[in-house]
C-alpha cells in the first residue's frame, strides 16, 4: 500500500464520534449541531424530491447556486464575486481544502500552517505531497510570533493555511494581524488557502475579516467554506472555493476530477438559506453566544480550566489535574465513565501537547446541560 497512508491516521475527530457512540456519550467531539437546519431549507427539501434535480449539476456547481453564493458574499468580501469564473461548489470545505492544496503546490513544496490546526491540514498536505512547516500559536490568545513566523516565510513556502476562526482553539484574527500575514505573503510570493467555514460563528467585540478582502490579497487567496455550520447542514456535504478566475481555472480541473460534483438536490434545497437576510445571521451568532455562555459558565462552575473562544463552536480544556499517561485515554475513560464525548488535543497540535481535550458546543440547550451534569461528576 502507498507509502503517504502510512504517515498519518484516521481522523480522531470522527474516531472519537464512534467512541462516543459505543459508550452512548453526550458527543461533544466531532462538531456537528444536534438541532434542525432552517425549515426553509427543509421545505424546499421536500419539494425537491418531485423536480427534476437527480442528475448531475454542472461540475463546477449550478448556476442558480453560485448566483445566490456570489450575491451573498460579495458585500462581505468586498467585491462583486462572478459566478461563472471565481466560484467552484465543493463537496463539504473538506474538499475545497484538498483542491485547493493540490491546485497550488507540486510535490515537496512547503504549506506554512499554524498549531493548533485543524486535523485535516496535515493529511491534506501529505495527500497533495506537500510538507508542512508548522509555526505556533501562543496561548492565552493563541499569538503568532512575528520572527517565528517570517522565519517561515524565509523557507519558501507556496502557501499557507488560515483557518480564521479557529478550529481548534476559537482565535478571531485581528485584523493587524490578517495585515502581517498578507503583507508577508506579498512579499515572498505566497498563496493563502482560507478556511473561513466559521465565518458567520463570531462572539462580541470580535469581528471577522475575509483575508481575501484585504488589498492585494484577491489574487491569491483562496477562500474555502461550507454551508455546514451556517446552516446547520453538515452532512450535506456542500462547501466551495472563491479566488481569482486563474486559480478558479485549477481549482475546477481537481475537483472535477476528484469528485465531479457536489449533490444536485442538495445545491437547489439551499438556495432559500443562501438568500436569507442579514437577520438569520445575526440570530445565529445570538444563538452561539448564549451557548458559549451556558458552556463555559457551566465548566467554570464545576472548576474546570477552559480556553475562552473568540469565534466558532469549540473550547480547549486543561487535563493536567487528572494526572493521565495521554489525552487519549484521558477521552477514552471520559466517553465510557463519564459519558461525554470529547477530541484529544493532541490531533490539533504540531507541539507534544497532551495536556488539552476539545469540546464543542453546538448543542441543543438541553444537550449541553446534560453534559455538564455528568462533567460534574468527573472528579
Ligand atoms: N469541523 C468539525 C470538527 O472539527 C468536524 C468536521 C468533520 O468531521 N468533517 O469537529
Amino acid at each position: 500500500l502507498s507509502e503517504r497512508t502510512a504517515s498519518f491516521t484516521d481522523s480522531v475527530i470522527r474516531r472519537m464520534t464512534r467512541i462516543s457512540n459505543l459508550h452512548g456519550a453526550v458527543n461533544l467531539s466531532q462538531g456537528f449541531p444536534d438541532f434542525d437546519p432552517p425549515k426553509e431549507i427543509l421545505n424546499r427539501l421536500k419539494e425537491v424530491a418531485d423536480e427534476d434535480y437527480h442528475q448531475y449539476s454542472i461540475t463546477w456547481g449550478a448556476q442558480n447556486f453560485r448566483e445566490a453564493l456570489a450575491e451573498k458574499q460579495s458585500g462581505p468580501m468586498g467585491r462583486n464575486i462572478n459566478p461563472d469564473r471565481e466560484i467552484v461548489v465543493t463537496c463539504g470545505s473538506t474538499e475545497a481544502m484538498m483542491a485547493a492544496m493540490m491546485t497550488v503546490a507540486n510535490p515537496g513544496d512547503k504549506v506554512i500552517v499554524f498549531s493548533p490546526f485543524y486535523e485535516n491540514y496535515g493529511a491534506d498536505a501529505i495527500l497533495s505531497g506537500a510538507e508542512a512547516i508548522y509555526v505556533p500559536l501562543y496561548p492565552p490568545l493563541f499569538q503568532f510570533d512575528k520572527e517565528e513566523l517570517e522565519a517561515a516565510f524565509l523557507k519558501h513556502p507556496k502557501a499557507l493555511i488560515l483557518c480564521n476562526p479557529s478550529n481548534p482553539c476559537g482565535k478571531v484574527f485581528t485584523k493587524e494581524e490578517l495585515t502581517f500575514i498578507a503583507e508577508l505573503a506579498m512579499k515572498y510570493d505566497v498563496y493563502v488557502i482560507a478556511d473561513e467555514v466559521y465565518e458567520h460563528i463570531i462572539y462580541e467585540p470580535h469581528h471577522h475579516t475575509y483575508i481575501a478582502s484585504l488589498p492585494g490579497m484577491w489574487e491569491r487567496t483562496i477562500s474555502c467554506s461550507s454551508l455546514s455550520k451556517t446552516y446547520s447542514i453538515t452532512g450535506w456535504r456542500l462547501g466551495y472555493i472563491i479566488a481569482s478566475a486563474e486559480i478558479i481555472d485549477v481549482a475546477r480541473k481537481v475537483h472535477d476530477f476528484l469528485t465531479v460534483g457536489a449533490a444536485a438536490p442538495l445545491q437547489e434545497a439551499v438556495i432559500p438559506g443562501l438568500k436569507f437576510g442579514p437577520d438569520y445571521y445575526e440570530i445565529l451568532r445570538l444563538k452561539y453566544s448564549r451557548k458559549r455562555e451556558l458552556f463555559l459558565k457551566g465548566l467554570d462552575e464545576i472548576g474546570l480550566v477552559h480556553t475562552i473562544p473568540e469565534g466558532a463552536y469549540y473550547v480547549l480544556m486543561d487535563i493536567k489535574e487528572f494526572h493521565y499517561e495521554s489525552d487519549l485515554e484521558f477521552c477514552e475513560v471520559l466517553a465510557k465513565e463519564v459519558g461525554v464525548g470529547a477530541v484529544p488535543g493532541s490531533s490539533f497540535f504540531k507541539e507534544p501537547v497532551n495536556h488539552l481535550i476539545r469540546f464543542h458546543f453546538a448543542k441543543r440547550d438541553g444537550t449541553l446541560s446534560e453534559a455538564l451534569e455528568r462533567l460534574s461528576q468527573i472528579r
